[in-house]
This record gives structure tokens, C-alpha cells and sequence, in this order.
């Protein structure tokens, strides 16, 4: 009997794998034909400074809306397009489209790009930040890239020279998603980035946690010493704005400013924001 058994849960757990990977080949096929069909949006998240009580910059966030399925969210088919290569055009289709959106925003308000490992492997990824920059007339110091430390962990010196090239343009460089790896600290002796994002890991629970407050307090003066801004991702609540304010933090980015939005409703966010913080002030 347990021998039947053993059999029906192999033949099970078969099935399900077939299944995954049949469904993981659809979605690579569905893909591959997202850019052609115009089925990409970027949307919009603002970012806040409490120094100076102003929207600084927006990140640009891709959304996929799949013709059956609906909104398709990043963290399930980023990876997909990483390991097939789809995301060297996807990518170069964000940055295109974020800089030629921010080109119309207010002043020196900046837009902020994720970019991914592979898009640096191109060899020729500065050519195509620059070729956006000079076809939307976005100043470079309205661009910022944001990178993973999966950008860092493969072929370091080749990306670090990128990333110089990049900064000697004045084009900002952004470590994202700070504290999650296995050695944020040794990417900050490596490159000079002009700003940390504290992972919104650390700051859902600032107020739940006394480790994570600890954290995040840690992160924040290791950036003042640095010279680097610290921004805190995933702010939701006026409760979790007042302890990261009262830490020091500089930056905020959350749900408790703003949802991203489309490009069409970024301008009447920026007024909205700014507006709640004149008041606040
Ligand atoms: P990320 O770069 O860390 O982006 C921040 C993510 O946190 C976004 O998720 C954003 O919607 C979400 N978020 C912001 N504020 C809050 C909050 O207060 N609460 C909660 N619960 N979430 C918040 P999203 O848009 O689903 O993107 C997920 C990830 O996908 C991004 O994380 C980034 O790593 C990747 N991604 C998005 N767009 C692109 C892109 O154009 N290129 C590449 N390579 N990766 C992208
Ligand atoms: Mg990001
Ligand atoms: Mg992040
Ligand atoms: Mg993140």
C-alpha cells in the first residue's frame, strides 16, 4: 500500500511540475511578444525629501498588462525576461520612455530606473543610457540608476567601470534594495553611489521591531558618514513617516505618499504631494 502511494505522489507531484513548466514556457511566449504589441506601461512612485519637503524624483516601475490575464506584476516576469534576455530591449524601453516622461516634469525633479545584471552585459550599456538621455533632452543628473547587488556579483570590474562612466556624466547611481544581500556593505566600499534605499523589509516593521529600527538607524548614519542620501522604501503609515523622520532619513518613498501611478497622472501626484507638504511645513 505504501509502495501505491509512493507512486500516485511521484505521479502527482509529476503532473504539477509539468504544469509549472508548462505554464512558465507560456508566459516566456507571451513575452516575447509584450514589447511589439504595446502591452509595457511604466508608472510612476513618488519620492519625497524631508529636508527640503519636496518630490525629488519619481521611480519609474514596469507594469505588464497581458491581454488575458491582466496585470501581470514585475517580481513574476522580471526574472523570466532575465534568464531569456528580454530584458536588455524591455530595459532599454524603460529608460527610453522614463526619460522622455521626465523630460516634461517640473524643474529638477529626476526619474529613477531599475536596471539588471544582464543589461550590463550588452558591453555596450552606456551608449544606450546615453543615446536616451540625448533623444528625450533629459539632463543626465535627472537620471538615476538604480542597481541590485546582483548587478555587482558578476563581472564586477566590467560593471564598475560602466558605472563610472556613467557618473562622470552626472548621471545619479542608486543602491536599491539595501540590506537584503549577502554583502551590501562591501558594494559600498566598491562604488561611490550617490544613494542607499533601505529595504522595505527593514521599514514596514521600524515600529514593530526594535532590531529593525536599529537597522535602519544603522543604515542611515552609515550613509551621512558616506556622504550618500538614504532613502526608506515601503513607507505606508503616518506612524512609520514620523520614526524614519525622526531617525534622520532623508528620503521617503511609500503608499503613504503614493501609489505609482501612469505618466498622464504624475503631474496632478506632484501637486498633490507638494500641496500636503506645504501645509505640513
Ligand atoms: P524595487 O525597485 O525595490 O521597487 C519598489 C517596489 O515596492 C515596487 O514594486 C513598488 O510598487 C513597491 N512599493 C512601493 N512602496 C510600497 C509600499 O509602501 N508598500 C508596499 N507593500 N510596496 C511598495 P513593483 O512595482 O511590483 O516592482 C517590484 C520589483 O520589480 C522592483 O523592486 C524592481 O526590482 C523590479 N522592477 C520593476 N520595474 C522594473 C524595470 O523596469 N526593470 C527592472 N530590471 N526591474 C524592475
Ligand atoms: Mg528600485
Ligand atoms: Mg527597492
Ligand atoms: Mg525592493
Amino acid at each position: 500500500r505504501a509502495k501505491n502511494e509512493g507512486r500516485g505522489s511521484y505521479r502527482f507531484f509529476e503532473a504539477s511540475m509539468k504544469a509549472e513548466l508548462n505554464a512558465r514556457r507560456a508566459l516566456e511566449e507571451d513575452l516575447r511578444s509584450a514589447l511589439g504589441a504595446g502591452e509595457f506601461a511604466v508608472h510612476y512612485q513618488p519620492i519625497v525629501n524631508l529636508k527640503t519637503m519636496t518630490v525629488v524624483s519619481f521611480e519609474a516601475l514596469i507594469r505588464w498588462n497581458h491581454p488575458e490575464r491582466g496585470e501581470v506584476v514585475p517580481a513574476e516576469f522580471v526574472p523570466v525576461a532575465e534568464e531569456t534576455g528580454l530584458i536588455v530591449a524591455i530595459g532599454e524601453w524603460v529608460l527610453r520612455q522614463a526619460c522622455v516622461d521626465a523630460a516634461s516634469w517640473p524643474g529638477p525633479t529626476r526619474v529613477s530606473v531599475n536596471l539588471s545584471a544582464v543589461q550590463f552585459r550588452t558591453g555596450q550599456f552606456a551608449q544606450t543610457v546615453f543615446a536616451a538621455l540625448s533623444a528625450s533632452g533629459l539632463a543626465p543628473n535627472r537620471l538615476e540608476l538604480e542597481i541590485t547587488e546582483t548587478v555587482l556579483l558578476q563581472d564586477s570590474e566590467a560593471t564598475l567601470a560602466i558605472l563610472h562612466q556613467l557618473r562622470s556624466f552626472g548621471i545619479r547611481t542608486c543602491m536599491d534594495d539595501f540590506g537584503t544581500g549577502y554583502s551590501s556593505l562591501s558594494y559600498l566600499r566598491s562604488f561611490p553611489f550617490d544613494k542607499i534605499k533601505i529595504d522595505r523589509s527593514f521599514v514596514s516593521e521600524v515600529n514593530d521591531r526594535e532590531d529593525c529600527r536599529a537597522i535602519v538607524t544603522s543604515i542611515t548614519d552609515l550613509g551621512r558618514s558616506l556622504n550618500m542620501v538614504t532613502t526608506a522604501e515601503g513607507v505606508e503609515t503616518r506612524a512609520q513617516f514620523d520614526t524614519i523622520n525622526e531617525i534622520g532619513c532623508a528620503e521617503i518613498q511609500g503608499f503613504y505618499f503614493g501609489h505609482p501611478v501612469p505618466a498622464a497622472e504624475v503631474e496632478e501626484a506632484f501637486t498633490r504631494i507638494e500641496r500636503l507638504l506645504s501645509q505640513a511645513a
